[in-house]
């Protein structure tokens, strides 16, 4: 059986038939993961664990304490803190780093949470600082659509294991686009949440008020069931919301041929025309408007609408996202745990040497322009006055959404590069975040589905973007999308040759 192209309720209903047990679903993904290690998807797995983890299920589903999602491996970005795996954000600086606990997602998630077996720990790029991958401290994670290609970042590795089926579905991380990008390279189908949706607890920190975790996975509907069991008020993160999250699932399964309407009447899809400006791919933009006139095939409506500030989002994003980082990352000095550097004559050049050689280049670039912004001086001139347009980018979205429901655009300007194009030019690469700083800027969500292929064989996303709270509805949109489109399940042939395997 090819349980890795199968969706999460389909594997829910494998277990539940008996069908499957959670060992063998383990053992099937674990073979999967060792024949393709040449995509560098991940960075810790050890077997004896997940093997333990799926025996533990195995006995909740003998004992019928099962719920929707117990059994079904899962693979978590390695910004998240774990127990058992490893815990690096793709560093050198937290090589070999065990926790001490488990981060409140892959609890809630785990044997004793949801009941998920944990497959091991993804590849990204050094604490979440990238769109590529190329930034990890363990190589880049490979696009199995074209193993020369990036797999987008910063959650790469968990992109990486979903499209070529080394994961049923995975944990990421999105603070300016980073489930969304990687996800839109792959094919693969992201969301981030709304801002505080999700417990920070346990994630390793890059852009405290900009980080949120969500779910990779094949489909829309396969998100939101993991959305289900990850969101919720943790009094452990000081930023998570006293909500009630609900079901995220709700509003689908209805059979609208029955009812003699369509799906999507009278909803109105606001398209920014700043998201399809100069520097937008012909080919990407080709593809997200054949996929417009889709949901209007559903009974949708597309009305022009714009976000002037949109190009602002990199300036301001590349002034706060640094400053917090600079703050973030000044615990890792080498005392109290991670590396430290073996030769030192006095503190501080222990410290000077733990951080020169346990941080990348890209991770210290972003440490000085932080550092440089929030000194006194500087303070007024970037800090404050990025804080003043990241209030103006929000507004932007609430103007826009008293004329429409939901935004649509591009994920990215192109489809994923090749490995190499842009790691030499750090502006350039901040550039092809464009369309997915914004939401994290005002704290929106944002999810990003596939809604075509480039002549060369990659994937294009299509981005929606609600207004708070409104991951129920984008989920029943992009699921309605994903019963009249086959893009979410094309899957890539690829040969994968550092492994020697095809997919
Ligand atoms: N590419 C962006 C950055 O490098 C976003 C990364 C992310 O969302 N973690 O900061």
């Amino acid at each position: 059986m090819n349980w890795h192209e199968k969706t999460l309720s389909e594997l829910s209903q494998a277990i539940f038939a008996k069908e499957v047990s959670s060992v063998e679903l383990t053992q099937y993904f674990l073979q999967r993961i060792s024949q393709y290690q040449g995509l560098n998807a991940y960075l810790d797995v050890q077997e004896d664990l997940s093997l333990r983890d799926a025996h533990f299920a195995d006995e909740l589903i003998a004992k019928g304490h099962a719920g929707p999602l117990t059994g079904i491996p899962v693979a978590h970005k390695d910004v998240f803190v774990t127990k058992d795996w490893k815990s690096t954000a793709a560093s050198k600086i937290l090589e070999n780093y065990l926790s001490p606990f488990d981060a409140r997602v892959v609890e809630r998630l785990g044997v004793r949470g949801a009941g998920m077996v944990c497959l091991g720990k993804t590849n990204m790029d050094e604490f979440a600082m990238g769109s590529s991958n190329e930034n990890s401290a363990y190589g880049p994670a490979l696009n199995p659509w074209n193993t020369q290609y990036v797999s987008g970042g910063s959650s790469g590795g968990s992109a990486v294991a979903v499209a070529a089926g080394l994961a049923p579905i995975a944990t990421g991380t999105d603070t300016g686009g980073s489930i969304r990008q990687p996800a839109a390279f792959c094919g693969i189908t992201g969301i981030k949440p709304t801002y505080g949706s999700v417990s920070r607890y346990g994630m390793i920190a890059y852009a405290s008020s900009l980080d949120q975790a969500g779910p990779m996975g094949k489909s829309a509907a396969d998100c939101g069931l993991m959305l289900n069991a990850i969101c919720g008020h943790d009094q452990r993160d000081s930023t998570s919301l006293r909500r009630e999250p609900g079901n995220y699932l709700r509003l689908l399964g209805k059979n609208w041929s029955e009812t003699g309407r369509l799906p999507l009447q009278g909803l109105r899809i606001g398209v920014p025309e700043e998201y399809f400006a100069q520097g937008l791919q012909e080919e990407v933009g080709q593809a997200v408007r054949a996929s417009l006139k889709q949901f209007e095939d559903l009974g949708a409506t597309c009305i022009p609408v714009s976000l002037p500030k949109t190009k602002l989002s990199i300036p301001v994003y590349y002034v706060l996202a640094p400053a917090e980082a600079s703050s973030n990352l000044s615990r890792y000095d080498g005392v109290r745990f991670g590396y430290r550097a073996k030769d030192y004559k006095d503190l501080t050049q222990m410290y000077e040497r733990t951080r020169s050689e346990g941080f990348g280049a890209e991770v210290k670039r972003r440490i000085l322009i932080g550092t440089y912004v929030l000194s006194q001086g500087y303070y007024d001139a970037y800090y404050l006055q990025a804080q003043k347009i990241r209030r103006i980018i929000a507004q932007d979205f609430q103007t826009a959404f008293t004329t429409c429901d939901v935004l649509m655009g591009p994920v990215a300007p192109q489809v994923a590069w090749k490995i190499g194009e842009k790691s030499k030019d750090p502006v350039e690469m901040y550039l092809e975040d464009i369309y997915t700083l914004s939401p994290n800027l005002a704290g929106l969500p944002a999810m990003s589905i596939p809604c075509g292929m480039s002549t060369e064989g990659l994937p294009i996303g299509l981005q929606i973007i609600g207004n708070y709270f409104a991951e129920a509805q984008m989920i029943q949109i992009a699921d309605h999308y994903q019963h009249v489109s086959t893009w979410h399940q094309l899957v890539p042939s690829s040969s994968v040759k550092s492994s020697g395997g095809t997919l």
